[in-house]
């Protein structure tokens, strides 16, 4: 890919390392251009990446090579990186910015990785078992493929870390707080890019008193004041809060004993249940997690689902306002939260007593502000860019660090 004419460019690349997929995408410096944004999915499976490029305004999806079946994540670097190489060969990445669910208590900014904080991120994987190994093993197989480059992690618990302890703690006993067992919220990146966003385009309704909704295949909410979190939906885990594609969100923890108790259900049985086979999924009886079907289908397992999550969006709204003891902006993002008119109609017509009087034709339209000229509370449908917060995050730690490196020496 030519970037410019023949010349060497530098980039930071951004990894987000799931369960059987990476996010990756690159980003020119100084300025952060995105020249290519890609997945790679399937890992252990049939693997293919597909990448988006700056230039060409199309997806391509490109199968590997018969036989190319990545069965981890250290395989599926390797593959990206070979790409990467034959691709962008004029590109030389000199930092790499990874993704990471879980900082625990103790991170609350984003880090230089180093031999000691992969120690703590260790430690951090009882906290988060079904995230942070693919994580960490993104960053170990991009430390192997990338030498002395930096290496930074940004915390998605991180942007939470301004909580009260009455935020943050279960009415458990309080050894459990100490030995970590708190609310974390998570989605944080997400959050600090729309909190940045509304900085920038509504200045004085930035420190307000706002709700995020990140309404995606993960969803949750933050509520914050003067640009600080004070309290969001998720806690412990990625599972509380609102409901998600196909995990449970809130649920009464009598529900999990129920499920030992009178099913014989082990720990890995309940969290396949509460992970994979729940929220949408769950409740549309199996018919799908992804909101465009449901909403396109007439049965009534598939209305009693979206009515379930946008009651629950709308609980959580009035929640996180009492908490506030007000709310003067709500604004949407994520897959659902930016694609789906017919969700945000119905979470902020239904909320029309609060003081939202949703603009119908600019809900429809998907502008930037949905509601209309005399709410009380401004409604906004903005666009998130985690990939973005981490290569700006990974540009600022890897200032002066920078030890050059090709791509093609990799
Ligand atoms: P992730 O949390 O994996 O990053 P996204 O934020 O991309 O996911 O959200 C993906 C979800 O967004 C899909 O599963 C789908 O339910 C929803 N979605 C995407 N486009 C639409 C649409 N036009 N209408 C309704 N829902 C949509």
């Amino acid at each position: 890919m030519d970037t410019h004419a023949g010349l060497h460019s530098q980039a930071i690349l951004t990894i987000n390392a799931g369960s059987s997929s990476i996010k990756f995408s690159l980003f020119l410096v100084p300025q952060l251009n995105q020249i290519i944004a890609g997945q790679i999915d399937g890992i252990g499976g049939e693997s293919h990446i597909k990448v988006k490029l700056a230039s060409k305004n199309i997806d391509e999806t490109i199968i590997l090579p018969n036989g190319s079946r990545p069965q981890n994540h250290r395989e599926a670097l390797s593959f990206l990186i070979d790409w990467l190489h034959q691709f962008a060969k004029d590109v030389d990445v000199i930092a790499v910015g990874h993704r990471v669910v879980h900082g625990g208590q103790k991170y609350s900014a984003p880090t230089l990785i180093t031999d000691a904080v992969m120690k703590d991120l260790d430690a951090l994987m009882v906290l988060a078992p079904l995230h942070e190994p693919h994580n960490l093993a993104g960053i170990r197989a991009t430390q192997e493929s990338f030498g002395g480059i930096p290496q930074i992690a940004c915390f998605d618990t991180a942007f939470h870390r301004t909580h009260k302890f009455v935020d943050d703690c279960y009415a458990i006993p309080r050894y459990f707080y100490k030995q970590g067992v708190c609310r974390y919220g998570f989605h944080g990146l997400s959050y600090e890019y729309i909190t940045d966003r509304l900085i920038h385009l509504f200045p004085k309704d930035a420190r307000k008193k706002v709700i995020i909704a990140h309404l995606g295949n993960g969803a949750s909410m933050t509520a914050l004041h003067h640009g600080d979190s004070v309290a969001s939906t998720m806690g412990f885990s990625s599972l509380d809060g609102l409901p998600m594609g196909t995990r449970c969100g809130e649920i009464d923890p009598g529900v999990l004993l129920y499920m030992m108790q009178h099913e014989g259900m082990d720990a890995t049985e309940i969290a396949r249940v509460l992970y994979q086979e729940s929220g949408l999924k769950g409740l549309s009886g199996g018919l799908s997690n992804d909101m465009r079907t449901l909403e396109n289908c007439d049965l009534p397992e598939a209305k009693e689902a979206i009515d379930y999550y946008v009651k629950e969006v709308k609980r959580e709204i009035g929640a996180l306002t009492a908490l506030m003891a007000g709310l003067d902006v709500v604004v949407f993002t994520g897959g659902i939260g930016e694609n789906s008119a017919v969700i945000r109609g119905r979470v902020l017509r239904e909320m029309a007593w609060i003081g939202i009087n949703l603009d119908e034709a600019k809900n429809l339209d998907g502008e930037v502000i949905i509601s209309s000229d005399s709410s009380r509370v401004l409604c906004l449908k903005i666009h998130t860019d985690e990939e973005r917060v981490i290569a700006r995050h990974t540009l600022e730690l890897s200032d002066n660090r920078v030890v050059k490196n090709k791509v093609s020496n990799v």
